[in-house]
């Protein structure tokens, strides 16, 4: 299965999230390595589009639109730094 990179993704999270995450980083829950956001595998044509770490491909986010209602369910996250410093 092909992905693309987290630039892919970053219009739906910034209205999931009410914040632009352009910049935000993801520690991920599975191996502690932060990576952005626009470097995450993306995967479109799942259920749901799923966003994976792109250094061990945990599935840390699986964002689900219906009817313009964007559930995202977060597992394998430590933390979304929305504006890091470096
Ligand atoms: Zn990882």
């Amino acid at each position: 299965m092909t992905y693309v990179d987290g630039n892919a993704i970053i219009g739906a999270l910034s209205i999931a999230t009410g914040t632009d995450v352009s910049l935000a980083d993801i520690v991920c829950g599975a191996c502690g390595q932060r990576h952005g956001v626009a470097h995450a595998h993306v995967y479109l044509r799942c259920p749901g589009t799923v966003i994976r770490c792109p250094v061990c491909t945990a599935a840390e986010i699986v964002l689900v639109e219906i009817d313009h209602h964007i559930q995202l369910t977060i597992s394998n996250v430590a933390t979304i730094d929305f504006a890091p410093t470096s």
